[in-house]
């Protein structure tokens, strides 16, 4: 998708690779398994002075997870990188089978609405008061956030045809640089 945008698209797994971005894009997954292996490969900390410091960074799915400063129905001793002043409840649809698809309306991207594929995926419970909510599904439940740099999805737009979240993502990483 990045690259069908015109971005120069790169794997980030390294501190080195991750000095450089000028944005990033934290996928869906497996949040505790991301934790896990940030720590490992030394990227949690530098990730976390680059949200610090500005980096634009766009999280989808267990990637919101990862931005969440809070989470709910964490694993024995889940750390996230933070930045967002957020509470997510992981799984919140229950287990893979209760995956689902939905139209969204995001009033920032305009019509028509997004068709919004969530695989196991979290809601956003709380936010603080610098933190802007996208969209909602039709009870309330908050699912695309933003925070300054900061973009969050429960859902995958890169598996459908709908470029307007990484679109509206690649213009903050364009003003940010
Ligand atoms: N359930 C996963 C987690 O808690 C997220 C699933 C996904 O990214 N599609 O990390």
């Amino acid at each position: 998708m990045l690259t069908n945008l015109g971005a120069n698209a790169v794997t980030v797994r390294r501190p080195e690779e991750l000095a450089r971005v000028s944005g990033l894009i934290i996928p869906g997954g497996e949040s505790t398994v991301m934790d896990k292996l940030s720590r490992l490969f030394g990227l949690a900390e530098p990730l976390r002075a680059a949200i610090d410091a500005g980096l634009p960074v766009y999280g989808t799915c267990a990637g919101l997870i990862m931005l969440a400063d809070r989470v709910h129905d964490s694993i024995d001793g889940q750390q996230t990188i933070g930045g967002m002043d957020i509470t997510v409840r992981r799984n919140a649809f229950g287990t893979q089978l209760d995956s689902f698809e939905t139209d969204l309306h995001v009033p920032e991207l305009g019509e028509p609405a997004v068709h919004a594929v969530f695989i196991r995926a979290p809601v956003v419970e709380e936010i603080g008061s610098g933190v802007r909510a996208l969209a909602s599904l039709e009870d309330g439940r908050i699912v695309a956030v933003e925070q300054g740099n900061l973009l969050g999805t429960s859902f995958h737009p890169e598996v459908t045809n709908d470029y307007r979240f990484h679109s509206y993502f690649l213009e903050k990483v364009r003003a940010s640089a």
